[in-house]
């Protein structure tokens, strides 16, 4: 006869050699992944408190990826493309999935791009991006300030990207809410969210004040990476 003790540690055992094999739960879940914040969530202190990076990333970010997975399960046919396919395909998928992939899909690419820009130590631009910044938008201080002139006029919450096309010229594109201008067709090099939940904790109503901040984390080598990807026509996400 097994004790309850006994079934107790059965079950225990089991439990553990699922976890190892699967360490990742959302993984279990569906198709689509939270990646990890490739810093710790500290890394852009004190510009991005570490409490706002958690937040951000474990349950708005995680949101996302749980509602893709929730729709793929009825519609399986999205399980099999990769977000920015997804996503810019999104008007041919069928009706009723269209505003989870417009929401939830902009938003994963949105963030996966976002955490992925930084945990740097801010400078500025070099090599061909720098050449590009100065050719089509002013220089780097005017990008500066007209991006974060355009972040602070997104009216609620939205976006404020740069675009690049495949031959490397920039371009502004503020967005609301979490469209992505890959559903008109451009691709993003790099962005800024400016939802209150990005910066609300730290900066209360100071949107402009997180704008000027976040200059400070961007790690310009991941940038400029995106940049190359984007000219040889593998930028993804
Ligand atoms: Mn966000």
């Amino acid at each position: 006869m097994i004790t309850v003790s006994r079934r107790t540690a059965l079950l225990g055992a089991l439990a553990a050699s699922f976890a190892a094999a699967r360490p990742v739960l959302a993984q279990a879940t569906g198709p689509f992944t939270l990646p990890p914040l490739p810093y710790a969530p500290e890394a852009n202190e004190p510009h991005i408190d570490a409490q706002t990076m958690t937040i951000h990333h474990d349950r708005h970010h995680a949101t996302y990826v749980a509602n893709l997975n929730a729709a793929a399960k009825d519609y399986p046919r999205i399980a099999a493309l990769a977000p920015d396919a997804l996503v810019a395909g999104m008007m041919d998928m069928p009706e009723a999935i269209r505003g989870t992939i417009r929401n939830s899909g902009g938003g994963h690419m949105n963030h996966t791009m976002f955490w992925g820009i930084m945990g740097g130590k801010g400078g500025t631009p070099t090599g061909a991006l720098a050449a590009a910044i100065d050719r089509d938008l002013g220089g780097f201080e005017t990008f500066k300030a007209s991006f974060n002139r355009a972040g602070a006029g997104v009216f609620g919450s939205g976006w404020v990207f740069v675009t690049v096309t495949k031959e490397g010229k920039l371009a502004l594109a503020p967005r609301a809410n979490q469209d992505n201008p890959i559903m008109d067709g451009a691709r993003v090099l790099m962005g800024n969210d400016v939802w209150e939940h990005a910066y609300y904790l730290k900066y209360q109503n100071r949107r402009p004040d997180y704008l000027a901040a976040w200059w400070n984390v961007l790690d310009w080598s991941k940038i400029s990476a995106r940049y190359d990807q984007a000219l040889a026509g593998t930028l993804g996400i």
